[in-house]
């Protein structure tokens, strides 16, 4: 695929200013809940945007909201059954104010018949679309609010890449920037692709100018987002990812620069040297493994082996010893004997990674495993993410306690949820670090000594 064939598309600047005008006096609040991963919290970012340029503006909580949005997940079964439950709870909030709108959008809605579905069977619903076509989402708030319809909307083929939006970012200092959009990759265990569309890349030129604009706000750091960013660029000629870092190191003021996701199977040396180069680029990798059983990996389609696995991180930590490397594991995949599962927590113990998001496996439909022989019982694949989980938190928590007495740069992030006169922020290898400093501080680089630590987070103090 060529850039040629991916159409820019522009965000609809028209209908938003009729919505604002529509709006203008009533002061409407806006309540976004966001399920599933970075992209879709990124996402939620621009249809707040929206929601803010047509006149809304953020509401607390939901008692006294005008417009309610679900921005779904259907990556597993248990996010899309949370979202069905979390709209149906909405029928009792808009008998009580039948003014109020409901939108449903992202991955569930794409899936083929979802929205239909979902609109029959809670008649509430004012607005559901899809995931392609999130830009055209003033347009059909101008066709609820002005005309009285209901819209159902999956228009927009999948191959376009949407440039002018707006976006309401959660930062500074810390900012979200997407550099591509789907995947090509069918993991067979998994839905992305089919609810993402073909993999396409953003512009480097454009990449480069969002992050600029983002420095020029404020902004110290970005993570850069991708299905799978190791193969951002092949459809842009004399573009690849280690380029596009080198670039955004050499020709942006941002301070740190992360990324995520790398897939194993298309990381590259030049993208090993080209972290190891970069000094704004911070040592730390999301590298899924999914499995330590070779067997396994195979049947998921995921074109690497254990050894290739295991070879990799050596390569990666031989050149950066400090990199900070975290992983998602995936138990219970058809087929998967306790063999095979033995081989994942043998994986963990040699590699001992930094964390690890453990998912037990669900069957995704339309999907090449969805039929695979070998579903593993209920019980089995609790049984195993126990052990999984037990075994990770035990190996992170002797990680952070070895951190004690090393000293960090931290960028300073947030409040703490330890209280109001705890920060928070990560180190450069990704470990989230809370120490005692006041808000002042949130968007400083600071020099933090690590005093302590517990399961997931260090504790430390400013030197
Ligand atoms: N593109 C990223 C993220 C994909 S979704 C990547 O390739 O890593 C995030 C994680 O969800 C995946 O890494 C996988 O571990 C998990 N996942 C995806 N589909 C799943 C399924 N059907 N059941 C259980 N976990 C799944
Ligand atoms: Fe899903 Fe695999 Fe693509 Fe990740 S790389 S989104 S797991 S198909």
């Amino acid at each position: 695929m060529m850039t040629e064939k991916v159409s820019i598309l522009l965000y609809d600047d028209e209908k938003a200013k009729a919505v604002r005008r529509f709006n203008d006096g009533r002061s409407p609040k806006y309540l976004i809940r966001t399920y599933g991963c970075q992209m879709n919290e990124h996402d939620s970012e621009g249809l707040a945007g929206m929601l803010e340029e047509m006149g809304y503006s953020p509401a607390e909580n939901v008692q006294g909201t005008s417009l309610v949005l679900f921005n779904t997940c259907c990556v597993r079964e248990h996010a899309e059954l949370k979202a069905y439950s979390n709209v149906g709870a909405l029928k009792k909030l808009k008998e009580e104010n039948p003014g109020l709108i409901i939108c449903v959008c992202g991955c569930m809605m794409q899936q083929e018949g979802a929205a239909e579905k979902l609109m029959k069977r809670f008649p509430f619903v004012d607005i559901a679309f899809g995931t392609h076509n999130s830009h055209l989402f003033p347009g059909m708030l101008y066709r609820l609010l002005l005309k009285g319809e209901r819209v159902c909307d999956m228009a927009a083929p999948a191959q376009d890449i949407i440039e002018n939006a707006p976006a309401r970012r959660a930062g500074p200092p810390c900012a979200w920037v997407t550099i591509m959009y789907g995947c090509d990759n069918f993991c067979s265990y998994c839905v992305v692709p089919y609810v993402r569309g073909r993999e396409r890349s953003r512009q480097p030129e454009d990449i480069i100018a969002e992050i600029n604009r983002l420095v020029g706000e404020g902004y110290k750091e970005v993570t850069l987002l991708g299905q799978n960013v190791n193969s951002y660029g092949k459809d842009i000629t004399g573009a690849d990812f280690p380029a596009l870092l080198r670039r955004i190191n050499d020709e942006t003021g941002i301070c740190r620069i992360r990324f995520m996701t790398s897939h194993p199977k298309d990381l590259s040396d030049g993208l090993i040297s080209a972290m190891r180069d970069c000094k704004r680029v911070c040592r730390q990798i999301h590298l899924p493994v999914q499995s330590g059983s070779s067997a396994v990996l195979a049947r998921m389609n995921r074109h690497y082996t254990r050894e290739d696995y295991l070879a990799l991180v050596e390569k990666l930590r031989s050149a950066m010893p400090d990199i900070g490397l975290s992983t998602d594991i995936i138990v219970g995949f058809p087929g998967e004997t306790e063999k095979d599962f033995e081989d994942t927590m043998d994986m963990v113990q040699k590699i001992r990674f930094d964390s690890a998001y453990t998912f037990i496996y669900s069957k995704r439909s339309g999907t090449a495993a969805e039929n695979m022989e070998g579903q593993v019982p209920a019980g089995v694949k609790k049984e195993r993410i126990r052990r999984l989980i037990e075994a990770q938190a035990a190996i992170t928590y002797e990680k952070n306690l070895g951190c004690a007495g090393k000293a960090y740069e931290v960028l300073a992030e947030a409040v703490s949820r330890r209280g109001v006169s705890m920060l928070c922020g990560r180190n450069g290898a990704g470990m989230i670090t809370n120490f005692a400093a006041p808000p002042e501080l949130i968007g400083e680089f600071i020099e933090v000594k690590i005093i302590g630590a517990n399961r997931y987070t260090l504790l430390g103090e400013i030197i």
